[in-house]
């Protein structure tokens, strides 16, 4: 641990809101802790184009509100090769930079956890995604803000889905995940989410239409998460349309918005707190391992752990939208 006198951090992958919160943690808790701190820029491709800059507690002034993140994101395909690492590392060398803090989402800790067990390099990893998909967390930087913004935006769909009485089919992000679409759904008071965890069972669609979901309603809002394995929002509309004709189906798809916007206060809170473990875990010569926080307690997280572990959808928030919805 002694070794350590400067540390690095990089942001990664898919950008979430709270990853500026986390940076401004991560610098902060270095330097009260008595560490030199570098931005890296552009993810593991700073690294590679030597983008870096020292940070001190002003560069990160003023920032725990702005969604996106200051040391902006990318995706390097160098990095997953072994000459793109070895670049990295002589970069990191020569600039003095003695640990990572990476925040990011699943491949973001793939890369991490490659590099830092082919130099032994000290790494410690904060799970920044909107999708919440990464195992030993119970939430995500970024998930609830996107929660939120789903929340609002089919919030104002049910509006003209009412007054026309439509059945909407409203596709969100996820990544193969159905964390969005699930709890966006019993947020909203939707009729149902097809998520790609119960795709492989059964045809959620199939067994909706048999259940009769517009029975009793003027409007209908369905949750698709976007998945190959759900197919999205836009073939499920057409395969209803098709059997059911007398229905006036829509579709929206969510997008990009869900990325953007000023972080909750519960996003900020996770970030800063994250931020000042990820510090902790350094100094208690943790290495390669994901901050996460379950049950309100800080846990590291072997990266291995949090990266190969699918982290399964709770069965009672099903069950909670399946009885709220009829
Ligand atoms: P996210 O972190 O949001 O899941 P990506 O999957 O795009 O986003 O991963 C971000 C970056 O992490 C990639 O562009 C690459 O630089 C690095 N990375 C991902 N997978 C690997 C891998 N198998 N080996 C090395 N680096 C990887």
């Amino acid at each position: 641990m002694s070794q350590i006198k400067c540390i690095g951090i990089l942001t990664s992958g898919g950008d979430a809101p709270g990853m500026n919160a986390a940076i401004r943690a991560v610098t902060r808790a270095a330097i009260y802790n008595g560490f030199e701190v570098k931005g890296i820029y552009r993810g593991y491709k700073g690294l590679i184009t030597g983008e870096i800059s020292p940070f001190k507690t002003q560069n990160v002034s003023n920032i725990i509100q702005q969604g996106g993140t200051i040391l902006k994101t990318a995706r390097c395909q160098e990095f997953k090769t072994p000459e793109g690492r070895k670049i990295a590392h002589d970069t990191l060398v020569k600039e003095g930079i003695d640990a990572l803090v990476v925040i990011g989402g699943d491949g973001t800790l793939t890369g991490a956890r490659i590099f830092a067990s082919e130099y032994n390099y000290p790494i410690v990893g904060l799970p920044g995604t909107i999708d919440n998909d990464l195992y030993g967390t119970d939430t995500t930087i970024g998930y609830d803000t996107a929660l939120n913004t789903i929340m609002e935006a089919v919030d104002k769909i049910r509006d003209t889905a009412t007054s026309h009485e439509r059945l909407f089919f409203i596709e969100v992000m996820g990544r193969d995940a159905g964390f969005l679409a699930l709890n966006g759904a019993i947020a909203t008071g939707a009729e149902a989410a097809i998520i790609p965890e119960i795709s492989t069972e059964v045809d959620q669609l199939e067994e909706l239409i048999k259940n009769g979901f517009r029975k009793s309603k003027n409007s209908s809002i369905v949750l698709v998460a976007e998945s190959p394995i759900t197919g999205g929002a836009m073939h499920l509309a057409e395969r209803v349309q098709k059997e059911y004709p007398q229905y006036d189906v829509r579709v929206t798809i969510l997008g990009h918005i869900q990325r953007g916007g000023s972080p909750t206060a519960h996003d900020r809170i996770l970030a800063s707190r994250m931020g000042s473990a990820a510090i902790d875990a350094l100094l208690e010569d943790q290495r390669n391992v994901m901050i996460g926080i379950r049950n309100n307690e800080i846990e590291y997280v072997p990266f291995n752990k949090a990266i190969k572990n699918d982290k399964p959808i709770d069965r009672e928030l099903l069950n909670t939208l399946r009885r709220l919805s009829i």
